[in-house]
């Protein structure tokens, strides 16, 4: 687990895009994005040097654990043609149960804020465990937090949580195999052969078990290490998500099996992870996530929910948080002039816009009708400000192809403009109402002034 927990290996890891900004390490910039150079191509600012000097030993030693592991089990068994085919076909299985379930785990990992993420790779870690030598089963892991990096991760997270999850994963295997290899007399991989009975049941249940325990105690220290305001039960995650884990665990196991004695079955075994996880678990997570169905921003209470975490954070580490109020103008005449079913379009359209001109750690809410909600961690005054501009241009460029009314032909709608009270904690206000209010009052008075621009609440 990392501060989400990937797979099961749980391999959690801290994190999320949030996550990013709970301590473990949060980049504060001082300029947008857009106008400077991606802070992962300067060392100097990566955000893993914000850690803390204890939290940042921990990591060290951590990682430096498990590449010495890698080395030390890198020739305890030979590489056989058939582990090398399992391998492939393992990988093949990990890349395609990510690639179909990638929106879940986006939000499973933004729901797992300050929380282990338990991710649902771990089905295919394990059944690694099971069947192949340990430089094997690493590339296994390897191949599965790469992938999950490049296609669910990479906008809202920080890459050294990352490594370190994986890390963790690497050290959980390596326990949870010494476990195999004694309950098997001294056997290596591929262990489903060797365990039977009784006694096997019970070797393969410890494997599980401290496969989970391992990388679970390492997340969780991570989190509290990092975390230190957050209540430590938070850190401990929600028990449903440690079943998720022995769910994967266990289905890992009936995998391994499958794949020795009968290998064209495991695309049957494959549909059980994805059918539970899109049939049980999305419905499940899309009401908690509290999105707005229409624009697929977050809604007001869960925006409310997140603003408070920041402002808490903000005082804490004496940072600035920005909060922008966008109003569009004129929104009525869309909908009287193109219906309803356009206006919506123009709605999605407008969130995209607003997501698209922001940090990837900046928090859009849809926040009534026509109205939108920007939270801007670490940003200062001159930075909410330019922001807000960017934005206002970004919504000045959109142009969408809506149906006219009744009829098959369609029109474009462009030239839309918007209104934006912008206000800054501490400057303005120290409590989220009040700077709501505070960026209220500078939107009335943009809308007052002649509208399409922002004004400083
Ligand atoms: P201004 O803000 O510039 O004063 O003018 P406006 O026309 O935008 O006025 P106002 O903010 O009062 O009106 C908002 C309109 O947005 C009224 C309502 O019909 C429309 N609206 C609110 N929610 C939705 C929605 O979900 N879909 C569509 N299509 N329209 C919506
Ligand atoms: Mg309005
Ligand atoms: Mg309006």
């Amino acid at each position: 687990m990392t501060l989400r927990m990937h797979a099961i290996t749980i391999a959690g890891s801290p994190g999320g895009e949030r996550g990013a900004r709970m301590g473990f390490s949060r980049a504060r910039a001082t300029l947008p994005s857009k106008v400077r150079p991606p802070s992962g191509l300067d060392p100097r600012r990566w955000p893993l040097w914000s850690l803390t000097r204890p939290v940042l030993c921990y990591l060290f030693v951590v990682e430096i654990a498990a590449v010495a592991t890698l080395g030390v089990t890198a020739n305890l068994a030979p590489i056989t043609p058939r582990a090398l085919a399992w391998c492939g076909l393992l990988l093949v299985a990990e890349l395609a149960h990510l690639e179909a379930a990638r929106g879940i785990e986006r939000i499973r990992e933004l729901g797992a804020d300050g929380s282990p993420h338990m991710h649902l790779q771990s089905i295919w870690i394990f059944a690694a465990l099971l069947l192949l030598p340990p430089p094997l089963v690493a590339v296994v892991i390897a191949v599965s937090y790469t992938h999950s990096w490049v296609r669910v991760y990479r906008r809202r997270s920080v890459l050294h949580r990352k490594v370190f999850s994986a890390a963790t994963v690497i050290l959980a295997c390596a326990a949870a195999g010494a476990v195999l290899h004694a309950g098997t007399a001294g056997h290596f991989a591929p262990y489903p052969p060797l365990i039977d009975g009784f006694g096997g049941m019970l070797t393969l249940l410890l494997a599980g078990i401290v496969y989970f325990a391992v990388n679970y105690a390492m997340v969780v220290l991570m989190i509290i290490a990092t975390n230190p305001a957050n209540p430590g039960r938070q850190a401990l995650g929600n028990l449903s998500d440690v079943l998720v884990i022995g769910g994967a665990v266990g289905l890992g196991c009936g995998i391994a099996l499958v794949m020795t004695v009968r290998p064209w079955l495991l695309p049957v075994m494959m549909l059980t992870p994805l059918a539970l996880q899109l049939g049980l678990l999305l419905p499940q997570l899309q009401a908690a996530s509290r999105t707005d169905s229409k624009t697929g921003l977050v809604d007001v209470s869960f925006w409310h929910e997140v603003g408070q975490r920041e402002l808490l954070r903000a005082r804490r580490l004496t940072s600035t948080v920005g909060v922008l109020i966008i109003d569009l103008d004129h929104f009525k005449r869309i909908n009287d002039r193109y219906g309803h079913l356009a206006g919506d379009e123009v709605l999605r359209a407008t969130a995209s816009a607003i997501r698209d001109h922001v940090r990837s750690h900046d928090f859009v809410g849809r926040y009534g009708g026509e109205e939108f909600a920007v939270l801007l961690p670490g940003a200062g005054g001159k930075e909410t400000l330019a922001v807000a501009e960017r934005i206002r241009a970004g919504i000045s460029a959109v142009s969408v192809e809506v149906p006219d009314i009744g009829g098959p032909s369609t029109s474009t709608v462009s030239g839309l403009s918007a209104s934006i009270g912008a206000a800054v904690y501490p400057d303005n206000a120290e409590e989220l109402t009040d700077l709501l209010l505070a960026a209220d009052t500078g939107l009335y008075a943009a809308k007052n002034s002649g509208r399409d621009r922002v004004v400083l609440g």
